[in-house]
């Protein structure tokens, strides 16, 4: 089995691109926050020169009421800081609020813009993950981290310009002292994310043991297998133990040298001050402020570097929600409309992996307008691949389907639903209104023409739903089952009218309980539209105008059912085979190697279908 192909992942410029572009879609509210934000990180800067004129004033023997002046002049500032940070750290949520909602409503149209088969191939499991895992985390970091980031940098970069204004030299020496920050950060972040990733695997590794333990208790007892048990939970947790220590050990490096770091340069500039000072060279009030300046350095500090990994890890998700905005080769219809409802299928090869061998080895055919085509054919055959490239879902390595002259698969979902809608029995209620739930199909239809669709598949019950067509549908509220359901599949067939229908009998009608009901259903729906059938019950194709029967990715026989027949090829044998009538002495059917999941026509010799016959192929529910 082939892996399954990833949702792509967006590279770092287009990060940084999409990046961009959140900024500039709300770019007056991140401006605004910007400049409060800098005006708070600037008032923040009062304070400690204010105090160094205090130092001068008193120094210089100025009296009581110039210090009270300075004292005051303090207390506003600082109440002036503390009224702008607050507000724009009240914008910074906002604004990251505002961007990761549309963060979550782009995601949410692009993952419903994905080709279906690339979902089907990635498996939904991945598009879940990005949308409940990594989604939310990007949403906290634009609502909490990245705010603060901000602001501690742009405090870090005021600080740090105030301490070179003030006092070049001395500051320029304190500066010096606190390259140790940048160090011990890089020797920890080289070794944080393998020892962090370490420490929740064998995390997770003693959870699982011991719910393991936990859930086969009574095994456990049973066996006598204590001991094993408490051997291999020691284990596992004296290796967790080992991770927490070395990812602890990692801490007891970077802590340490980061206070460390935050000291030294305050040192630093006390001592080179004193000694400019003492040779007349410097100001002592200055030197006094730059002091307090390296001293308030270390919040914003701490503030990024606590901040640093969570902004990594959400760096990573949004690449991943990003990815989904690169789909693989967007369709592009060119603006053209089919002209006339026409099927054609011409030269089709298709392999579902690039590179791998194909399913269909050149298949042409031509189905007109109104005519009922009926595709049989041993399981594996590609009836249902061909069914998923007459729908467009899949597109032709080589050659072309199209539709009134245009590839099918370039039709937007708008005009493909016009053209060709295939019907299974995977009919999905969604929970939404009964209106809501058949808008889909048809976006401008009132509701005369809702009850009109619903009448026409003979949903009776519609006309008793509690609140009309506002009914809410889906579990825990008014629920629908399998052929109610199905009906309301088929409204929505009826709404977007397309004049062709390609149905898979492999998932449609096998439930013989609803048979009956969604059988009138289907005849409505289908009546005056070109049906292409997926047959699994040759009852469909003894009705159909033209039957092609597909075997290993080929069309080997096509026409109508009674030239068929009487030609004594493999629908013949098929035919005979379900049918339960012994072959003709004058045509045996062909021996031909079974299929990968069954026989193959004309294989499982005369009378009614044994295990080997095509278990793809059903006969038609009593009655
Ligand atoms: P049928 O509908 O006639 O039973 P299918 O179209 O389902 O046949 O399958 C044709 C071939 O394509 C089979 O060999 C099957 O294994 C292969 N195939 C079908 N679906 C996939 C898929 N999603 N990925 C890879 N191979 C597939």
């Amino acid at each position: 089995m082939t892996p399954p192909a990833r949702l792509p992942v967006a590279g770092a410029r287009a990060v940084r691109r999409a990046a961009v572009e959140l900024v500039r879609a709300d770019a007056r509210a991140f401006v605004r926050m910007l400049v409060l934000n800098t005006a708070a990180a600037g008032a923040g800067l009062a304070a400690p020169w204010l105090l160094g004129r205090v130092v001068d004033t008193v120094v210089a023997g100025g009296g009581a009421a110039a210090v009270d002046h300075l004292a005051l002049a303090l207390a506003g500032c600082a109440l002036a800081q503390f009224l702008l940070t607050r507000y724009g750290r009240l914008l910074g949520h906002r604004f990251g609020e505002r961007t990761s909602a549309r963060i979550r409503e782009q995601f949410v149209s692009r993952a419903l813009a994905l080709p279906a088969a690339t979902v089907e191939r990635a498996g939904t499991g991945d598009l879940a993950a990005r949308g409940t895992g990594d989604v939310p985390v990007v949403g906290a970091t634009l609502r909490d981290a990245a705010p603060e980031v901000l602001i501690a940098v742009l405090q870090t970069v005021f600080l740090l310009a105030a301490v070179l204004v003030l006092a070049p030299l001395a500051g320029a020496v304190g500066l010096l002292f606190l390259l140790g920050i940048p160090v011990a950060a890089r020797w920890y972040l080289r070794r944080a994310p393998a020892a962090y990733l370490a420490q929740g695997e064998t995390h997770s590794r003693l959870t699982g043991t011991l719910a393991a333990t936990a859930a086969g208790a009574r095994t456990v007892e049973a066996l006598g297998l204590q001991e094993r048990r408490t051997e291999v939970t020691e284990a596992v947790a004296a290796e967790w133990l080992r991770s927490r220590e070395a990812t602890l050990a990692l801490r007891s490096v970077l802590f340490p040298a980061v206070d460390v770091s935050y000291v030294l340069p305050v040192v630093a500039v006390l001592l080179t001050g004193g000694l400019l000072v003492g040779h007349g060279a410097g100001d002592l009030g200055a030197v006094v402020s730059c002091a307090l300046y390296l001293r308030q350095l270390s919040a914003p500090l701490d503030a990024i570097l606590q901040r640093m990994e969570n902004l990594q890890s959400s760096r990573a998700s949004f690449a991943r929600v990003e990815g989904l905005a690169a789909p693989p080769a967007p369709p592009e219809a060119g603006g053209r409309v089919p002209d006339g409802d026409r099927i054609e299928v011409s030269g089709v090869r298709f392999a579902y992996d690039a590179g791998g061998s194909d399913v269909l080895h050149g298949v042409d055919l031509s189905v007109r307008p109104g005519e009922r085509l009926a595709l049989v054919g041993p399981s594996g055959a590609g009836k249902s691949t061909l069914g998923r490239l007459l729908v467009g879902v899949e597109r032709p390595r080589e050659g072309s389907v199209t539709v009134g002259g245009v590839p099918v698969a370039e039709l937007g979902p708008e005009l493909l639903r016009r053209h060709v809608v295939l019907v299974t029995q995977e009919h999905h209620v969604f929970r939404a209104s009964v209106r809501d739930n058949l808008l889909l199909a048809a976006a401008d239809a009132d509701d005369d023409r809702l009850l009109a669709a619903l009448d026409a598949v003979g949903a009776t019950w519609a006309a008793e739903l509690p609140a009309g067509l506002d009914t809410p549908l889906g579990a825990g509220r008014y629920e629908l089952d399998g052929s109610r359901a199905q009906q309301l599949a088929l409204a929505r067939v009826v709404l977007a009218d397309p004049h062709t229908v390609i149905l898979d009998e492999a998932t449609a009608l096998l439930d013989p309980a609803a048979a009956r009901l969604t059988e009138r259903a289907l005849a409505a729906v289908l009546s005056g539209r070109t049906v292409i059938a997926i047959a699994h019950r040759l009852g469909t194709a003894h009705d159909a105008d033209r039957v092609a029967v597909l075997d290993g990715g080929r069309v080997t026989e096509i026409g109508p059912h009674d030239d068929l027949v009487a030609a004594g090829g493999p629908y013949a044998a098929l035919w005979r085979t379900w049918h339960g009538t012994p072959p003709e002495g004058a045509a045996p059917p062909p021996a031909r190697s079974p299929g990968p999941e069954g026989a193959v026509p004309g294989a499982s010799g005369p009378g009614a279908p044994g295990p080997d016959a095509d278990p793809g192929v059903t006969r038609e529910p009593a009655g």
